[in-house]
């Protein structure tokens, strides 16, 4: 059979991609070389942050107010996914001149997002669990969250398959030189558009146009034990909260998986097939030394867990949805960037009305608007 279209990755972006194209109409194959929110993938932790603050880019806080519609309208079809988003609020934790958080505040009062305004006393008063040592004023968005990443991924793929999508479970060879493409145990694809939604691979797939604009990079997240029977720690009594200040961010204790915190400076790079997944002393050193300060009665709990994943990073930041110019009828939808996730319903709708011929361009998700990435930047 020769399909419309088919996805390979069914990682966030892949899976709303199919999605949304199913939804028109098109006939869809979904393919995955390890499955749908896979510990591999970028998309295969537990929990991700569902914000709408994007300091002064509009353009994503109004992608994530139209993602969160989606992601809840999904989720509220059924029972066992009705947890899959927790509105915990999140936190910006500013300093006394702060531009970025300035801007974010703006702009959510630009587009009619509800959040709140905070001066330092209302911070400590409201969060005592926290010291807001350094810190001037915070943002609180009350409609914000966290989305339940993994098994949200999962079930955008059962709901896609029950609509009529088919799924392989596949691996496509890489790299890939011209349309014709196979799965490692022999199977051609027969689409007439093919999407390559594969993250952190896209620079493995596509080496001679990708290697240079997507950087991937090593990012390690720790959970904290909590206190038994506590729920200081737990929602709605703590949000989350992203102090970008320090380069750091965390969630309450959420489906009793603990306190996490990761830090969000790029690490060194990483090769999602072949890299190890065990965090480092170091970063559990600078972890510790921040908990100690910012929440000094988690100083000494211990960590739960803990988890390896990758950023698939473009040189600003912004996503990558676009034709390949070499390949017509082959789309690279990618560069994440660290903060995809909330986006994968606003990527899957933007990128199925690009490959329809029927919507807008946005020029910042162009291949043309990202450049090589020279500098490495490591913790
Ligand atoms: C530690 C961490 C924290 C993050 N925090 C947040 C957050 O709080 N909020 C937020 O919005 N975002 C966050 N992000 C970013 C977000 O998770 C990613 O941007 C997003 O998951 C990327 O999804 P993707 O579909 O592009 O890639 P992936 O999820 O990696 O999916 C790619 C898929 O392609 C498949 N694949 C690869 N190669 C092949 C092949 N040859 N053949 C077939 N299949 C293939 C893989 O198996 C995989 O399933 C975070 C990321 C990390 C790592």
């Amino acid at each position: 059979m020769t399909y419309d279209v088919a996805v390979i990755g069914a990682g966030v972006f892949g899976v709303w991609t199919a999605y949304q194209l199913n939804r028109t109409g098109a006939s869809v194959l979904l393919l995955d070389a390890y499955g749908p929110g896979n510990s591999r993938a970028s998309s295969g932790g537990e929990s991700r942050i569902m914000r709408l603050g994007y300091g002064p880019d509009e353009i994503y806080t109004r992608s994530a107010q139209r993602s969160l519609q989606l992601w809840q309208e999904l989720f509220a079809q059924h029972e066992q996914t009705a947890s899959l988003f927790q509105q915990t609020g999140v936190l910006w934790l500013a300093r006394d001149q702060d531009p970025y958080c300035e801007a974010t505040l703006q702009t959510l009062r630009n587009v009619g997002a509800r959040c709140e305004q905070l001066d330092h006393a209302q911070l400590s008063a409201r969060f005592p669990q926290l010291s807001f040592d350094g810190v001037a004023w915070g943002i609180l968005e009350p409609d914000a969250g966290v989305l339940m990443a993994r098994r949200a991924v999962q079930a955008v793929a059962l709901r896609a398959r029950a609509n009529g999508v088919d799924y392989l479970e596949g691996a496509i060879v890489s790299p890939v030189i011209d349309r014709n493409v196979r799965t490692v145990s022999g199977r051609t694809i027969e689409a007439r558009h093919l999407v390559f939604a594969c993250g952190p691979w896209l620079p493995k797939l596509f080496p001679d146009l990708l290697g240079e604009l997507i950087h991937v990079t090593r990012q390690e997240v720790f959970f904290l034990g909590v206190p038994p029977g506590d729920d200081l720690f737990k929602p709605p009594r703590l949000p989350t909260w992203i102090d970008f200040n320090d380069l750091v961010y965390a969630l309450p204790n959420v489906d009793g998986r603990g306190f996490k915190i990761a830090i969000d400076a790029h690490g060194p790079e990483f090769d999602p097939d072949t890299g190890e997944r065990i965090v480092s002393n170091e970063l559990k050193r600078a972890v510790r030394e921040y908990v100690a300060r910012r929440v000094p009665l988690l100083a000494d709990a211990p960590v739960t867990e803990s988890r390896v994943c990758q950023y698939e990073n473009t040189s600003n930041g912004d996503f990558l949805i676009d034709r390949h110019p070499g390949l017509e009828n082959v789309w690279l939808v990618g560069g994440g960037s660290g903060h995809g996730f909330k986006h994968g319903p606003a990527v899957g709708e933007y990128a199925a009305a690009l490959i329809l011929g029927n919507g807008p361009v946005e020029p910042r998700f162009s291949l043309a608007s990202k450049e090589r990435i020279q500098e490495r930047k490591v913790y």
